[in-house]
């Protein structure tokens, strides 16, 4: 996007307006939060971007030099309710919540009413006079409201999902939910409006899979409130487009006060990756690339937080070698528990000398734009689909938990930029669906269509970027009948 005269006159206009974003502390819904606060940066808004504690510590200097080099950005924090040891990993993720909602809460509510005042604050920003925060945390806009500050929901998860979510009441009082007992998940779903042609039982968050009629899964039930609460808030925010997703954002804009499609963030407003990075990006891996043929390498990531077992990895791994690409697999640390040293040993001995990049953490968009990755092997978290969709990578989608089951779904039978191996992971799988993503030239000039398509999207006058403009507009709209408390404190 070009910011030209008439978008710097509106960027002076817009000094005062004050948006503090609160994202989960997950790492894509860190980075999809950064992308959205530097398009608002440079839309000439100030921004407070609200970590945990926990991460800020975690983000160190690089958040500290991502503020220095932006004066109207700054970080602050808030507590996330767990203790210091806490492995804060997929499995924990209702306890995060409930930690963020009963203790952050509370700590975001008096920093917000001090943000809220006029010079609330020594260095200089003016007063918060709109949050957008994530919207998976109903508490955080419902605590903005009551402080007679606007919120927005942003959703950092595809169009389809919030679609899905939203749809689970209704899918119980069909009785699609709970499946029944040994039942087929490859039976198709009713009741999820404008996806009954393709969606099958296993295409649901696999959380999906363990209710009965007397037992609710925690973390789907959160989520499934939050999305029905979402309509409470002013509009709701996806990083997601029109191209892809034109059926389900008709459908969420019939039952939300407002809807923006302003993705993908990340190629409109690319932010410096290292700002939200919650591991040490490993650049060698780049160097690795550069030595390896023109789409030759077949590249694994499965997120920050999918675990595998050793199992799972060995079928893996027997699949990868047996395919006969070179490969760069992410293994996090926290990602196969024990085993890990030996699991990596083990796998750049069966790959053969040089044949392998094994490492913990990557810079994940330089390595999916560049000329030697021929295909993604992802789990299809959506920050990692978007990213694969923007560089025309075909991807292989293997889909840990939540939304990723619905966006594997989607690669594989609705834009068809890849395929979804989800549920399975035996070698011979493995091998043959790597297989046909590397060399298949369909799905290659699908993946590559289709990331022209969003690049129009994202660029100047595509609805990606008219979204964005219309929301700033919204914002500073909101902004403006937002206005701040005087501040009282020196009387
Ligand atoms: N990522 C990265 N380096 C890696 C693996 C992932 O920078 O080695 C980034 C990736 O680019 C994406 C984010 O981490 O922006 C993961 O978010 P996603 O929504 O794909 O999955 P999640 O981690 O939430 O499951």
């Amino acid at each position: 996007m070009q910011v030209d005269r008439a978008d710097m006159a509106e960027a002076a206009a817009a000094d005062m307006a004050h948006v503090l974003v609160f994202p989960i502390p997950a790492q894509g819904h860190l980075n999809s939060f950064l992308h959205f606060s530097t398009g608002l940066l440079r839309a000439g808004l100030h921004v407070t971007f609200l970590h945990t504690v926990h991460n800020l510590r975690r983000l160190g200097a690089a958040a500290r030099e991502a503020a220095a080099a932006s004066p109207r950005l700054r970080f602050l924090s808030v507590p996330d309710g767990l203790p210091e040891n806490d492995p804060r990993d997929a499995g924990g993720i209702p306890r995060l919540l409930e930690g963020l909602h009963t203790t952050g809460g509370p700590a975001y509510r008096d920093l917000l009413a001090s943000l809220r005042r006029a010079g609330g604050t020594a260095d200089g920003f003016p007063p918060v006079t709109c949050v957008v925060a994530d919207g998976v945390m109903p508490f955080a806009w419902a605590i903005a409201e009551e402080l007679g500050v606007p919120a927005i929901a942003y959703r950092t998860v595809s169009a389809c999902s919030v679609l899905a979510y939203l749809s689970v009441p209704k899918l119980i009082e069909l009785g699609e939910l709970p499946f029944p007992e040994g039942g087929n998940l490859d039976e198709p779903i009713r009741g999820v409006p404008g996806m009954e042609g393709f969606l099958r039982r296993r295409d649901l968050p696999v959380q999906c899979r363990s209710l009965t009629d007397t037992y609710q899964d925690p973390l789907l039930e959160t989520v499934v409130a939050a999305t029905v609460q979402s309509r409470k808030a002013r509009a709701l925010m996806l990083n997601t487009t029109a191209s892809l997703e034109r059926a389900s954002l008709a459908h969420l804009a019939r039952e939300m006060r407002d809807v923006f499609a302003v993705g993908p963030l990340h190629a409109m407003s690319p932010a410096p990756a290292a700002a939200t990075s919650l591991w040490r990006h490993d650049d060698g891996c780049l160097a690795w690339l550069d030595g390896q043929a023109e789409r030759s390498v077949v590249y694994i990531s499965l997120g920050s937080l999918t675990v595998i077992s050793h199992e799972q990895f060995t079928e893996f791994l027997h699949g990868l070698v047996a395919v006969g690409y070179p490969f760069l697999w992410v293994l996090r640390p926290d990602m196969l528990g024990v085993s890990q040293g030996a699991a990596l040993k083990e796998a750049v001995a069966a790959a053969g000398e040089g044949r392998s990049c094994v490492v913990p953490w990557v810079p994940q968009r330089d390595v999916l734009r560049h000329r030697a990755v021929g295909c993604f092997l992802t789990h299809a978290g959506w920050n990692s689909t978007v990213e694969g969709v923007v560089e025309g990578v075909p991807m292989v989608c293997w889909p840990f938990f939540v939304d990723q089951q619905i966006n594997s779904r989607f690669v594989g039978a609705v834009w068809r930029n890849g395929l979804d191996m989800k549920d399975v992971c035996e070698r011979d799988v493995v091998e043959g669906t790597v297989r046909v993503a590397m060399e298949s030239s369909e799905v290659r000039r699908t993946a590559r269509s289709l990331a022209e398509q969003v690049e129009r999207d994202v660029g100047d006058g595509g609805s990606s970027a008219l979204e964005f403009k219309r929301l700033v507009s919204f914002i500073r709209e909101l902004s403006s009948t937002s206005a701040a408390e005087p501040d009282l404190s020196s009387e």
